[in-house]
């Protein structure tokens, strides 16, 4: 086992970074580790990591130095790594094995919204992820760059909600919402929370766990005033 505290991490990997840089989420995000040079630079990869990442074919590489800071630098078999660092079972496809698993395109309903349930919609404000988990079950389009959401989407998406009144919970979710600035998802937000039927407004994401310096007390009272619950899917968390 070799994990770092995270003072030794910084120091040792990124020693030109201040405390505030680290802090930032904005740094973090800049200073992802997203290609093969920087993960080794950082990680000692087994054979089949390097290949893999090399070969990546679908989910991109996406982690942020904080995260990484929380991974064995040196056991691929580290239950945490294993879901940040591909390996080429990844790109075995097995039988029954769908491209969507929750078959989400056939209920998919207005650009980036889909609707499952009777009373229920899932809104995918962004493909992009401050770090990407091998598991991904939208790996289809998050980080892709086929799915880039644009007002003139939401809008549609939110027309849609709109018009079907039996729509009464809306989970926001991507890609990671919170990756968004804050005016943005104020914006959306606002938007949802006006339309009457809507009783229930739920934010899906990782940030917590992967990127908390984005939980920043301007978003903090942001989301309070919007009354939006985080739910954080399957947290990742080491502890
Ligand atoms: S944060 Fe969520 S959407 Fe993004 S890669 Fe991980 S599981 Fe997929």
């Amino acid at each position: 086992m070799s994990v770092l505290s995270r003072a030794a991490f910084r120091r040792r990997f990124y020693p030109d970074a201040t405390a505030r840089e680290w802090n930032d989420w904005r740094w973090q995000l800049k200073r992802r580790i997203s290609d093969l040079e920087e993960l080794q630079r950082i990680f000692k990869l087994s054979d089949d990591e390097r290949k893999a990442v090399a070969d990546l074919n679908r989910l991109p590489l996406g982690i942020t130095p904080y995260y990484a800071s929380l991974l064995d630098l040196e056991d691929p078999n580290h239950p945490l790594r294993k879901t940040k660092i591909p390996t080429t079972a990844e790109f075995i496809l097995s039988p029954g094995e769908y491209n969507d698993p929750l078959g989400e395109e056939q209920h998919r309903v207005a650009p980036g919204l889909v609707h499952t349930y009777p009373d229920k919609v899932l809104f995918l404000a962004t493909d992009f992820c401050a770090t990407f988990c091998r598991y991904c079950m939208r790996s289809r389009l998050v980080g892709q760059g086929t799915y880039v959401p644009n007002l003139a989407m939401w809008e549609q998406a939110l027309e849609y909600i709109r018009e079907h009144t039996e729509v009464r919970d809306v989970l926001v979710s991507g890609g990671d919402p919170l990756i968004m600035s804050d005016e943005r998802i104020e914006w959306l937000l606002s938007r949802i929370r006006a339309i009457p039927h809507v009783e229930l407004l739920r934010l899906g994401t990782k940030v917590p766990t992967v990127l908390p310096q984005r939980v920043t007390p301007a978003l903090c009272r942001m989301l309070k005033k919007s009354s939006s619950p985080v739910h954080q899917p399957s947290p990742d968390s080491p502890r």
